[in-house]
């Protein structure tokens, strides 16, 4: 349930609304909205009776909220979240490129890269140091040494950095050297990596697992922000399907539905959802066009000697193409009036 207040509404008046709530039993999250404050109902079990808060001081409405997620959701927050790291923002009017290698190799190898996918309109670097592989006898990532490579692609660059926590254990670490920490698709229903992502001063990129459906994905964001973090990206890379001609299927109708149901920004991994550098940059042509906030992508200066999901890396001349693409899709969508105007 969401106890929306009157404008003028006074802190005292928000004051004893919280009071009442809590007097129920249940717990009171008080939202600041652009001109007036919202305060949500947690912890009801089944369905509150609203008239125990409608006729309250200060209180405009009372609007029963019917989806199980609360704090990721539109009836919630009707605003989108804009999500920051550094004077990069995602979810804002501008649309966000993150690129980089799957994993940090060596220092060279994440430089040369950067400079590249900078050079090419990339906005925030990724690269994996905990890489979780299917095989233990594939390599696992440079640790602690990667996140170090990391940093010095930020100061040498410029650019905030996102890399992947696998576990509890490095996630101090990571939260150290990176802008942002990347909870990956075998992770989001890693409940202690969620509650720890909660109390993380990082924005967190939540990617979707591979066979989770939306509302579960959402489940596992509310458990972020229920921890106090706000701050969180929704990233859609492909979900588990029967087809082999790809590694995983991109399920485009995820960005429009998330759109709807969260005010959370949500990107694209068009690279994950491929396997194959020739299905990538349609991918992220149809992401942007279906109104993604963002991508996603992996791209290496050589490839066929990178250490890990190499055949979907894309060539640096690939990642300049792809920008350009998708930098005119987005400009078109954002000024349709005006080009339907001139038609
Ligand atoms: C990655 O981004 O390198 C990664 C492992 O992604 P996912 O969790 O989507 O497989
Ligand atoms: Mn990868």
């Amino acid at each position: 349930m969401l106890i929306v207040m009157k404008k003028n509404a006074t802190p005292e008046q928000i004051g004893a609304v919280v009071k009442a709530i809590e007097s129920n039993g249940y717990t009171a999250r008080p939202i600041p909205g652009g001109d007036r404050v919202s305060i949500g109902v947690l912890y009801n079990k089944g369905a509150v009776d609203h008239h125990r808060f409608s006729g309250l001081a200060g209180v405009k409405e009372v609007i029963p909220v019917t989806k199980p997620y609360k704090l990721v959701s539109r009836e919630f927050q009707a605003e989108d979240t804009v999500v920051r790291a550094g004077d990069v923002s995602v979810g804002g009017e501008k649309l966000c490129i993150m690129a980089g290698p799957c994993a940090v190799e060596s220092e060279l190898q994440a430089l040369t890269i950067a400079e590249h996918v900078k050079r090419a309109g990339a906005q925030i670097f990724r690269g994996g140091a905990f890489k979780p592989r299917t095989s233990p006898y594939s390599f696992q990532g440079l640790g602690e040494e990667g996140l170090k490579i990391l940093a010095k692609v930020r100061d040498v660059t410029g650019m905030p950095v996102v890399t992947e926590v696998l576990d509890l254990g490095n996630f101090d670490a990571v939260e150290e050297y990176a802008d942002m920490v990347q909870i990956g698709t075998r992770n989001m229903q890693n409940f202690s990596l969620l509650r720890r992502a909660g109390q993380s001063r990082r924005p967190v990129i939540l990617k979707r697992g591979m066979s989770a459906t939306v509302e579960e994905w959402l489940m596992a964001a509310e458990y972020i922000l229920e921890g106090g973090n706000t701050q969180v990206i929704l990233c859609e890379r492909g979900i588990r399907t029967f087809v082999t001609h790809s590694r995983n299927t991109l399920d485009i109708s995820a960005v429009p539905v998330v759109r709807r149901e969260s005010h959370l920004p949500i990107i694209v991994d068009p690279s994950h959802a491929a396997g194959y550098r020739d299905q990538v940059i349609s991918l992220a042509r149809a992401a942007v066009a279906a109104d993604a906030h963002g991508l996603m992508v992996e791209v290496h200066h050589d490839p066929d000697h990178a250490m890990s999901d190499g055949a979907q890396s894309l060539y640096p001349e690939q990642f300049e193409t792809l920008c350009r693409h998708v930098r005119a899709i987005f400009e078109v969508m954002g000024q349709g009036s005006e080009v339907r105007g001139q038609g």
